[in-house]
């Protein structure tokens, strides 16, 4: 394989922006798309221009290639795949957007097939609680939604939509043109149709879409969040996307979760952790405490002799699995307090509980406020 020029293909700088790389690279891909651009070379041009734009428009990758130049390591980057054609592999993603933008959605060969609509992404912000208990609500978003009064096909009731006069139903048109390298031949969509084939003729188009078929809509929708998602967590429902085109379905909508910290929990996946300070008595004694779960308040048995920082696990008090099958566990960890501030009573009982304890302990007076205290208290 000859070396290559990544930003050579692109015809870009060396220091150009991601910004510039972008829009270098639809520029290219879209002259040189195999679906309009039919010269001989095209398709390798093409590939070309995709291995160059995978490498420089991923930091990582680019810097590796600037680092090694296009004689770097092997099999690092560039190249994997693009022998295999233009569908389905790995990392494409990228470029069907582009090229969703740049064709009506996807390299599709026949423009007037049917197609899915575009997905619509939606971001919902709860509540701790909600995430953790699920909620039932309704949103609202502006999409894109079939026309009710023609069902699509964008004709008045009775009227019908006839062939395209413009590409005689086949919905793109040829471009010819004299060139140095001879005559060049490209296809581009038919701007009458749009790609469909046919078109509603004047006077027959539709009054409430004005024959595009379909209309923006605000639409609304009942969501019931399942219990114990999470924050980034994403679902998926089935066509409340955007109206598809030439009969195709509907895309789908993504929901992402938002979920906003609380105070008295920290979550970890399904794992809740409380910090819980106890006194030094109940930790030398024991004792039975009220712990926050996010299930309601439950008793938690201190044991005798239990030290600062000891962890105790409350089965089934912590998120429910978004499955549906199980509950996480609460973490609860106890602080054991210093008493500060002590009163009179309070340090005597303190230097007899010493002295039971064999302990000479003579004390230190802290700051001011203890001296002024031990002054009132006497
Ligand atoms: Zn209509
Ligand atoms: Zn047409």
């Amino acid at each position: 394989m000859a070396e290559k020029d990544y930003y050579d293909i692109l015809g870009v700088k060396k220091d150009a922006s991601d910004a510039e790389i972008k829009r270098a690279y639809r520029k290219l891909a879209a002259k040189y798309h195999p679906d309009v651009n039919h010269e001989p070379g095209a398709e390798q041009k093409f590939k070309d221009i995709n291995e160059a734009y995978e490498t420089l428009s991923d930091a990582q990758k680019r810097s590796q290639y600037d680092q090694f130049g296009s004689a770097g390591p092997q099999g690092g980057f560039g190249g994997q795949g693009f022998g295999q054609g233009f569908g389905g592999a790995q990392g494409f993603g990228d470029f069907s957007d582009l090229f969703g933008d740049l064709f009506g959605g996807g390299r599709r060969r026949d423009p007037r097939a049917p197609q899915q609509g575009r997905d619509l992404q939606y971001t919902m912000t709860l509540e701790f609680m909600d995430a953790i208990k699920g909620k039932a609500t309704t949103i609202k978003y502006n999409r894109d939604a079939q026309c009710d009064v023609c069902h699509g096909t964008g004709a008045k009731p009775g009227k019908s939509p006839v062939t395209c006069h413009q590409c005689g139903g086949q919905g793109y048109i040829l471009h010819q043109r004299q060139t140095m390298m001879g005559m060049m031949q490209s296809q581009e969509v038919c701007p009458t149709c749009h790609g469909t084939g046919q078109e509603v003729q004047p006077g027959d188009q539709c009054t409430k879409c004005h024959g595009a078929g379909h209309v923006s809509e605000r639409h609304e929708l009942k969501v019931k969040v399942p219990a114990g998602v999470d924050d980034g967590q994403q679902m998926r429902l089935q066509g409340q996307g955007e109206v598809g085109q030439n009969g195709g379905p509907y895309g789908d909508l993504y929901i992402v979760f938002r979920v906003t910290p609380s105070r008295d929990f920290r979550r970890d996946g399904t794992t809740i952790y409380v910090d819980q300070d106890i006194s030094f008595t109940q930790a030398a004694l024991g004792d039975k405490i009220k712990v926050k779960t996010v299930h309601g308040d439950v008793d938690l048995k201190i044991p005798a002799g239990t030290e600062s920082e000891t962890n105790f696990r409350l089965r089934g008090k912590g998120v429910p699995f978004v499955n549906g099958k199980g509950v996480g566990d609460e973490h609860v960890t106890v602080h054991v307090k210093t008493p500060q501030n002590l009163n009179k009573r309070q340090k005597e009982a303190l230097l007899a509980f010493a002295a039971a304890s064999g302990e000479d302990v003579k004390g230190y007076k802290g700051g001011f406020f203890d001296k002024l205290r031990d002054a009132f208290d006497d």
